[in-house]
Order: C-alpha cells, then structure tokens, then sequence
C-alpha cells in the first residue's frame, strides 16, 4: 500500500472540512483519527491522488476495505459505491432524524456495504444532531479535487 504523504492528508482532511465524507461524522466528535480512504482500492487499480482520496471515519472505513460496488438489492445489479469525488452526497442521501437513506442505487449499496444504518450509529447521529454538532458540512462538495 502507497503511503499517502503529509500533503495529501492535510488536503483531504481541509478540503472534507474534517468530516467523514461517507456518514457525515465530524472528526472532532471521534476519539480515533479519521482514515485516509483510497475510494477506488489500490487493488482495483486506484492512485494514490487527491482525486481518490476521500476522509472517512475508522468505522465507514472497515466496512468497506477494498470493495468497490455491491449487488443492489432492489434492481439486483452490480453497482459501483457512491463515489465522494464524482458525486454529491446531498444528490444521493437524504437524512431522516439519524438514519440516512438513499436516494440512488449507488448510495443503497454504499449504507449497506458500510452498515451506515446500524442501531448504533443511527443512535449516535441523533444524540449528536440534538447537540448541534450533525451533520458535519463540508466547506464544498464539488468535483474538483
Ligand atoms: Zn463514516
């Protein structure tokens, strides 16, 4: 696995504005340092470039290790996950109180890959949210680096 170098991390992590760019969590409210996320694994292929780097939160991270798409259970297709650098998290998930729900196929597979939904973490978002503190916005969601 390539290192990611200072630079780079320190990009990702201002241009995510210190969040998970997959659940929304705030890297302050965490008590374990967020991941670099190589979005495209470097199994599949993927650079170690800004352009495929996202921040995501310890736990978003271990559930999707290397995978790169899930069968969506609703057309039943291969479906590639939900990709922070192409698309727009607020055209692909909504939230409803602590549960976030999907608004694509590829945002469907990417909460059930990453178990976005589980009792835990809905509870979490909630107790956050009632302080003010979720969701976490990111400076900007453009395609840009
Ligand atoms: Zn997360």
């Amino acid at each position: 696995m390539t290192a990611v170098s200072d630079e780079l991390r320190c990009l990702v992590i201002e241009r995510a504005g210190n969040c998970c760019e997959y659940c929304l969590l705030n890297q302050a409210d965490n008590t374990f340092s967020f991941h670099i996320d190589h979005i495209i694994s470097e199994k599949h292929g993927g650079e170690t470039a800004a352009q495929n780097l996202c921040l995501s939160c310890p736990i978003c991270n271990s559930f999707k290790g290397s995978d790169i798409g899930s069968i969506d259970h609703q057309t039943k297709h291969l479906t590639p996950l939900y990709n922070p650098r192409q698309q727009v998290w607020s055209e692909h998930f909504q939230l409803n109180g602590g549960v976030i729900e999907p608004r694509t196929p590829e945002a469907r597979v990417r909460i059930f890959l990453l178990r976005l939904n589980q009792l835990d973490r809905v509870f979490e978002r909630q107790e956050l949210s009632s302080l003010g503190r979720y969701p976490c916005h990111p400076p900007s969601q453009n395609h840009e680096t």
